[in-house]
């Protein structure tokens, strides 16, 4: 997609950008998840994909071309042998058979009767549903219904599988069993998935994740846990404590995250107006609109006067860890931009130097020249976004003789806990805040 919009009733009172300039490329092989909440535009880029939704403005290309540019014969290939698609609601063919149904899409492709039958129960019989063909569709339960969807989708063997919300409207046991069949197409067959959800449950089968709020794309991020098809940079494989919080947190943008996490590192036992006073000005902080001392006094004014009512012992610690964390935390960044301006090459030893020296003082160690060594090479590779934050820990934790540091679990939990805070408030955000 490139700057690809889509406008609803453009010139009218009831205006509406549903797609804003997406910038997007899919590569052959990948499964994509559009996530986001409801009526954020997820299905509108993905009718664009199937060539019935033209956009207003921008382009979209299809292994280079532009479906919208076909000649009718050229669309209806498009449409039943280079896509496939399934909806949350199905769509099948009430008075047909299932089998009928699956083999619908190969009557438009000239093909003999029998050869039709013969791929339709091949891939019945492939996704659990063989003995149902002489079936209607009234008398299969969701899930059923829902495998026959894909056997029709998949019946010309097109290379990409479009799915709005295909698993919606089931329940979770179906619902897993249609989301592993989409992943075996995916992993077996090779065939692009492209899939619409709000349920954050189902990212990780995805390679990337796009996420889409007010018809934009916020954030891609690409699954650590899966080897990458497209080529990702660096900067978007830091995956960090954002990942989590944003699983519990589905719909907040990063900017909010960061004031999640730093929140959550200050804070426990405090009552939910505390927090939520407490949040404001750490989003005042991190954007850098409020000074120390300010911070440091509605800590500790009275809740009647807006203050945040805390001792004031509680409030000289929070906000000496917060400067702390903001403080080091541009280390990180500086170090990130200095890496993607070098083309990815390690030339700043002296900020690396730095964060190992924050890291030592904040846990209050003593590290022998080799282990710190070793530390700085453990804050090179995650700070680059080489290793994940559970490979950090598992160094630290790592006995000496194995090339670990030897920490104890606590001091290890404790640096690679700090460490995270840092990276998170260190990375750039990719929304402007609200
Ligand atoms: P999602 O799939 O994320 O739920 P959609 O792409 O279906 O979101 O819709 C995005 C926005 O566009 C919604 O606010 C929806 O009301 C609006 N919309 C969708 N289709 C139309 C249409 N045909 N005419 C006008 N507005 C529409």
């Amino acid at each position: 997609m490139k700057n690809m919009s889509v406008i609803y009733n453009k010139g009218k009172e009831n205006e509406f950008r549903a797609s804003d300039g997406l910038n997007l490329e899919i590569y052959p092989g990948e499964y994509i998840i559009f996530f986001g909440p409801s009526g954020c535009g997820k299905s509108t880029a993905l009718y664009t994909i199937l060539g019935v939704l033209t956009p207003t403005e921008g382009e979209i290309l299809v292994k280079g071309e532009n479906p919208y540019e076909y000649t009718p014969q050229e669309l209806v290939h498009y449409q039943t042998s280079v896509i496939g698609i399934m909806y949350q609601a199905f769509y099948l063919i009430p008075s047909l058979t299932i089998a009928d149904n699956v083999t619908l899409p190969l009557i438009f492709q000239g093909i003999h009767p029998n050869i039709r039958k013969k791929r339709a129960q091949e891939l019945l019989d492939r996704f659990g549903v063989g003995s149902h063909g002489h079936k209607l569709p009234e008398a299969l339960s969701g899930g059923q219904t829902q495998r026959v969807s894909v056997a029709r989708a998949f019946v010309n063997d097109p290379e990409i599988l479009l799915a709005d919300e295909p698993v919606g409207n089931l329940d979770s046991i179906s619902a897993g069993q249609v989301m592993d069949t989409l992943d075996e197409i995916n992993r077996r067959d090779k065939k692009t998935i492209i899939l619409v959800t709000h349920d954050a449950k189902y990212l990780p089968y995805a390679h990337r994740v796009i996420y889409i709020k007010d018809g934009r794309v916020v954030r891609i991020v690409p699954n650590p846990e899966k080897k990458q098809i497209a080529r990702v940079d660096q900067q978007k494989t830091l995956v960090t404590e954002m990942e989590q919080l944003a699983k519990v947190h589905p719909y907040l943008s990063p900017s909010e995250l960061k004031v999640k996490s730093i929140i959550n590192f200050l804070t426990q036992g405090q009552t939910l107006e505390q927090l939520q006073r407490l949040e404001e000005c750490a989003k005042l902080m991190i954007d850098g609109m409020m000074q120390r001392e300010q911070f440091y006094q509605i800590l500790i004014d009275d809740l009647e006067k807006g203050g945040i009512g805390l001792p004031p012992t509680v409030a000289e610690d929070m906000t000496d860890k917060i400067c702390r964390v903001l403080d080091q935390s541009k280390d990180v960044r500086r170090y990130r931009r200095r890496l993607e301006r070098n083309n990815f090459f390690d030339t700043d030893r002296a900020l690396i130097n730095k964060l190992a020296k924050d890291l030592v003082d904040e846990c209050d160690c003593k590290l022998e020249p080799k282990i710190r060594t070793r530390l700085k090479d453990n804050i090179y590779n995650r700070v680059s976004g080489l290793s994940r934050p559970e490979d950090f820990y598992l160094r630290l934790v790592k006995s000496v003789e194995d090339d670990g540091l030897g920490f104890t679990k606590e001091l290890a939990e404790k640096m690679a806990t700090y460490f995270e805070k840092l990276l998170i408030q260190g990375l750039e955000a990719e929304d402007k805040g609200h």
